[in-house]
C-alpha cells in the first residue's frame, strides 16, 4: 500500500468499483457472494457524496508495522465492529499473547473489497496493557467496507462494517444468551449466513460459572473458576471468542451490545450481588466486568471508571427507518423484590408495587422518556434484557420477580413514555432463554429471542401454562436460536430461528414462525 493516500483518489476508486463489491459488507464469511456483481452505478448510496474530509482518525498514513515481529498470531480473539452511526463506526480487536509489549501499534486499514486491493484508508493505534491490548477506533466510511488489522508481522481476519443509514429494507438479527458449556453456537453459524446489516447481542455475552465437568447437557467446559477479576473476566470472554462460529458473527457486520447480568454475576442488582456476603468486595468485582466487557465489546462508551456510572444505555438511528434504543436494566436496578423466587403463585408481597423501586434509575428513565418524545422515525426499537410484557397471573401473582413484572411501577412509567411511538414501538429482549411473543396493548409488540445456547429456565412442560397467559401471543420453551428481523417503512418481520439439537455442533437450524407487524399497527401482531 502506498504510504500516503489522497482521499479523493480513494473516494474515487471507491466509485468506480461500484456497488458490486460494496454489497457485501456484512457476509458471513470472506468470499463475495454470488450476486455480488451489480453494476457500477447501482450504489445503495449514490446521493450521499461525502462532505467532509477524512477524519482526524482515518489520516493517511504508513501501514508498515511500527513494532518488533511478534512470534505469535495476536488477533485470534477476532476482530468486530459495532455502534455505527451515519458516518462512522467503531472497529475493534483485542491483541492477546505472552510476548505482548506494555503497548503496541496497531494499523487498522479499510477497502473497498476483501482483498484490500483498493484501499480506502488506515491508521495506527496503539493498545495498551492497562486496557487488555484493546482497540476502540471510530472510523469514517460512507458505505460498506472490509477492514483488518495489523500488528507485530500479523494480520487479522477481515471484518465488515457499514454506517448506519437510510435503506429500504434493514436486516437486524437479535441474540444473546451463549453459555459455552451447554451448547455450541450454531445459532451464530446461521445468523453471520443471513447476513445481516446489524446484531443486537442483548446480553449474557459471558457466564461467569466455575468450570463444569462435561457430560449431561455441557458439551464443552469453562475454563478455570468463577471470574471476580479484570485478569478472570478477561480469560473469559477470551474463551468465548475463540469460538469460530461467534468470531464469525461478530465479523459479519456492525454490533450494537447491552450487558445483562452474567457478564458479572447471576441477578445482580445495581451494587447488590447475589450472595449477601460479598457486598463488601462486589463494587471492585462489578468494575472489573464492567471493564472487561468494555474491552471485548465493540461500542463507543467511555471506558469504565471508578466512581462513575458507565453508560451503557444510547440510541441509533437507521434514517427515518428505525430508531434503535439502547437500554441498560442491570447497573441501576433496585434489587429484585420478595426474595426474588421464581414461579410463585401467591399474590406478591407489598414490596413489589413500591413505586419507588426502579429497574432503569431516574436518569436513564428520563434519557429514554426524552429519547422517545424525539423520535419521528417509522419504528422504533427498545432493546433491553427482561420481559416487559405484562405475565402476572389473574390474582397479581408474579412468575419470575426479575423480569418487568417485579419492577410494575416502573414498567407503567415507561409505557407511559413510549406513549408517543405508541403502535410504532417494538422491543427486542432476551434473558430469559424462550422464545416469545408479547402483547403491549396500544403500544407494540415485544419480540422476545431464545437463547443462542444456554439451557432453558422455565421448563418446557409449562409451555401450555406460558402460551395460555393473557398477553403472550406465541412462545416456544424446547429450543435455543435467535431471531431474524426484516423492517421496512411498511412491515416489520420478526422470522424466528431454532436449532434442533444445540449439543451437535452440526445442527439443523430452522424457521419456528415468523410474525409481521404492518407501520402504525405494531400492536397488533399477526
Ligand atoms: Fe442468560
Ligand atoms: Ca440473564
Amino acid at each position: 500500500m502506498a504510504p500516503h493516500r489522497d482521499p479523493e483518489l480513494s473516494r474515487r476508486a471507491l466509485l468506480a468499483l461500484g456497488a458490486g463489491l460494496l454489497a457485501a459488507a456484512c457476509s458471513g464469511d470472506d468470499e463475495a457472494a454470488p450476486d455480488d456483481t451489480a453494476p457500477a452505478g447501482s450504489s445503495p448510496r449514490p446521493s450521499s457524496p461525502p462532505t467532509s474530509p477524512a477524519p482526524a482518525t482515518a489520516a493517511p498514513t504508513t501501514a508498515a508495522p511500527t513494532t518488533a515481529p511478534l512470534p505469535a498470531d495476536p488477533f485470534r480473539l477476532g476482530v468486530a465492529s459495532g455502534d455505527p452511526d451515519a458516518t462512522s463506526v467503531v472497529l475493534w480487536t483485542r491483541l492477546v499473547g505472552t510476548e505482548l509489549p506494555d503497548t503496541i501499534d496497531v494499523t487498522w486499514e479499510l477497502a473497498a473489497d476483501d482483498n484490500f486491493a483498493e484501499p480506502l484508508a488506515t491508521g495506527t493505534v496503539t493498545a495498551s496493557a492497562a486496557h487488555g491490548h484493546s482497540v476502540h477506533v471510530v472510523v469514517e466510511l460512507d458505505g460498506p467496507v472490509a477492514y483488518r488489522f495489523h500488528a507485530g508481522g500479523h494480520t487479522s481476519r477481515v471484518g465488515h462494517a457499514a454506517p448506519a443509514t437510510a435503506r429500504s429494507s434493514l436486516k437486524l438479527a437479535a441474540a444473546s444468551c451463549q453459555h459455552w458449556e451447554t451448547g455450541f453456537y450454531t445459532a451464530h453459524r446461521d445468523l453471520a449466513a443471513w447476513r445481516p446489516d446489524a446484531v443486537v447481542f442483548l446480553g449474557d455475552f459471558i457466564y461467569e460459572g466455575a468450570a463444569q465437568p462435561v457430560g449431561d447437557d455441557r458439551v464443552r467446559a469453562h475454563d478455570g473458576p468463577e471470574p471476580t477479576d479484570l485478569t478472570g473476566y478477561r480469560a473469559r470472554y477470551a474463551l468465548y471468542l475463540s469460538d469460530p462460529d461467534l468470531q464469525a458473527a461478530r465479523a459479519a457486520c456492525p454490533w450494537f451490545p447491552i450487558w445483562d447480568d452474567h457478564e458479572v454475576e447471576n441477578n445482580y442488582a445495581g451494587l447488590v450481588p447475589q450472595d449477601p456476603a460479598e457486598a463488601d468486595a462486589f463494587p471492585a468485582r462489578r468494575l472489573a466486568a464492567y471493564q472487561a466487557w468494555w474491552e471485548h465489546m465493540p461500542v463507543r462508551i467511555e471506558r469504565p471508571e471508578a466512581g462513575r456510572p458507565t453508560v451503557v444505555h444510547r440510541a441509533a438511528r437507521y434514517g427515518d427507518l428505525v430508531d434503535l434504543v439502547l437500554l441498560d436494566g442491570r447497573q441501576h436496578r433496585s434489587d429484585q423484590a420478595c426474595g426474588d423466587v421464581t414461579l410463585s403463585t401467591d399474590p406478591p408481597c407489598p414490596e413489589a408495587l413500591d413505586p419507588a423501586r426502579t429497574m432503569l434509575g431516574p436518569e436513564q428513565e428520563q434519557w429514554v422518556a426524552d429519547t422517545l418524545a424525539a423520535s419521528g422515525a417509522t419504528w422504533v426499537a427498545l432493546a433491553q434484557q427482561t420481559v416487559l410484557t405484562d405475565l402476572r397471573l389473574p390474582n397479581g401473582a408474579i412468575l419470575n420477580f426479575d423480569q418487568w413484572d417485579g419492577y410494575a411501577p416502573a414498567r407503567e412509567r415507561l409505557l407511559a413514555a413510549a406513549a408517543p411511538v405508541a403502535r410504532r414501538l417494538v422491543v427486542l429482549t432476551g434473558d430469559i432463554h424462550l422464545a416469545g411473543v408479547g402483547h403491549l396493548p396500544g403500544i407494540g409488540t415485544e419480540f422476545v429471542t431464545t437463547s443462542v445456547s444456554s439451557r432453558g429456565l422455565v421448563p418446557a412442560e409449562l409451555e401450555p401454562l406460558v402460551a395460555s397467559l393473557e398477553h403472550i401471543v406465541a412462545a416456544e420453551l424446547r429450543h435455543r436460536g435467535y431471531v431474524r428481523h426484516t423492517v421496512t417503512p411498511s412491515s416489520w418481520t420478526a422470522e424466528y430461528r431454532i436449532v434442533a439439537d444445540v449439543h451437535d455442533p452440526d445442527s439443523a437450524v430452522s424457521t419456528w414462525r415468523t410474525f409481521t407487524l404492518q407501520a402504525g399497527a405494531s400492536d397488533a401482531v399477526a
